[in-house]
């Protein structure tokens, strides 16, 4: 059995139902729209959807190639530094509609968390199950399309201006501005206004919730809000896209106004990293994050909401978001660099005829055609790869990429060179 080398992937669709019917499956050549929705395309070895490696002796998963020489596959240094599996989840993510509110733990709290619930004796598929492995699950995301999404909480000078400006929110927390004012400058207090603040909403009874809702959502019907840039259309729009039983109303519609609200132009990135609350609004991106599936949700979502785990794993930070467009390395290459140590973001643009050149890698590369055409070359191999090809090459075999088109792009996944 072949077990180093170049290996054409394909990838496993997932069909939740906030996926799109066009990006995916015009990505892959396929029919479309589709009639199903395709949210996620998986690029990798997770249990959850392995992809399917091309090998001479047929098809096999990635999960088993890597499970039948993990030294080959992964690099001794990256198998003993991550049990024998491959680090990192690489996708393809196209939302239609919004997905929930949510954070994820650093690995210290996975660990306890897994343990907790293990000696507690929650099945791992029970509904309530937070913690599904011992991993912790940052993500960086670079846009393909014009991509909204919200991250991190807004400075607080900014919530309370919100909270001044629109009356149906202002009950959230009336003394609010006075209480900014005695936090003054100081990071512990004003970290602490905010977990008030948070926690209110996530706590206060559901009659609450909806009494303030309903007002702001109503206010809405008469005049629905058309413009992306403003929390008001999210509002309006999660108020549609996830209704309550009984006319309730979803809490997660404050958290819209209390985190920031960014659209990513294509090229543009962001890093989730433990703690952050996030959720993805609309748009398409290339996605690659530790192999994990740990999510503690804040709603928006039909799945369980753990408020006293969730608020145990959020950081009560302020701030603007962080906007990454990446370092150009010289070659064509640019790199999304993040601190995580499972993975590796970058953009490869290969002209016609120009050859991009791996060198010496610190782990296995996995690599996706969005645009155009190459050529890839290594180990006395040579494939041919157009618009949503793939291919991963195991660490111990360097490679050249050679456009044959005009302006192919390429998106790599990668473990970061080591520190
Ligand atoms: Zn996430």
């Amino acid at each position: 059995m072949k077990k180093s080398g170049l290996f054409k992937l394909q990838g496993i669709v997932q069909h939740y139902e906030w996926g799109g019917f066009d990006f995916i499956p015009m990505l892959l050549g396929q029919p479309h729209p589709s009639s199903i929705a395709c949210a996620e395309l998986w690029l990798g070895a997770h249990s959850g959807g392995p992809a399917i490696v091309d090998s001479p002796d047929g098809p096999i998963s990635l999960a088993d190639l890597v499970r039948e020489a993990p030294n080959q596959v992964l690099g001794d240094v990256v198998a003993s530094r991550f049990d024998s599996l491959l680090p990192y989840l690489f996708k393809i993510l196209d939302a239609r509609k919004m997905l929930s509110i949510q954070a994820h733990p650093t690995i210290a709290q996975a660990r306890a968390g897994f343990e907790r619930e293990e000696s507690a004796g929650v099945p791992l598929t029970a509904s309530v199950r937070n913690y599904k492995d011992k991993n912790h699950k940052p993500e960086v995301h670079v846009a393909l399309t014009d991509f909204w999404m919200l991250h991190g909480f807004r400075p607080l000078e900014e919530i309370a201006e919100t909270l001044r400006n629109i009356p149906e929110l202002r009950p959230l927390m009336p003394d609010f501005d006075a209480r900014l004012s005695v936090a003054g400058k100081n990071p512990a207090l004003r970290s602490e206004l905010l977990r008030n603040l948070y926690e209110r909403a996530m706590t206060m009874s559901q009659a609450g919730v909806d009494e303030l809702l309903n007002p702001l959502i109503k206010r809405f019907e008469s005049q629905m809000p058309s413009d992306k840039n403003e929390p008001d259309f999210w509002a309006a729009r999660a108020a549609r896209e996830f209704p309550l039983p009984d006319g309730h109303r979803d809490r997660g519609i404050f958290s819209i106004y209390l985190l920031n609200l960014v659209r990513l132009h294509p090229g543009e990135a962001t890093y989730q990293s433990a703690g952050t609350l996030h959720a993805y609004l609309e748009g398409t991106n290339v996605e690659l994050m530790a192999n994990s599936d740990n999510v503690l949700r804040g709603g928006l979502t039909p799945k369980n909401v753990d408020v006293s785990e969730l608020m145990r794993v959020v950081l009560f930070d302020e701030g603007v978001v962080d906007v990454i467009r990446g370092n150009d390395l010289g070659n064509g290459e640019t790199v999304f660099p993040t601190c995580a140590e499972e993975f590796e973001l970058s953009r490869i643009h290969c002209r016609e005829d120009q050859t991009y050149r791996s060198g010496k890698r610190s782990g296995p590369d996995t690599l996706l055609v969005l645009d155009g055409e190459v050529t890839a070359a290594g180990g006395g191999e040579k494939l041919h790869l157009s618009r949503g090809g793939c291919l991963f090459v195991t660490q111990d075999t360097e490679y050249t990429l050679t456009g044959t088109s005009q302006d192919a792009v390429v998106f790599k996944a990668s473990l970061p060179s080591a520190k």
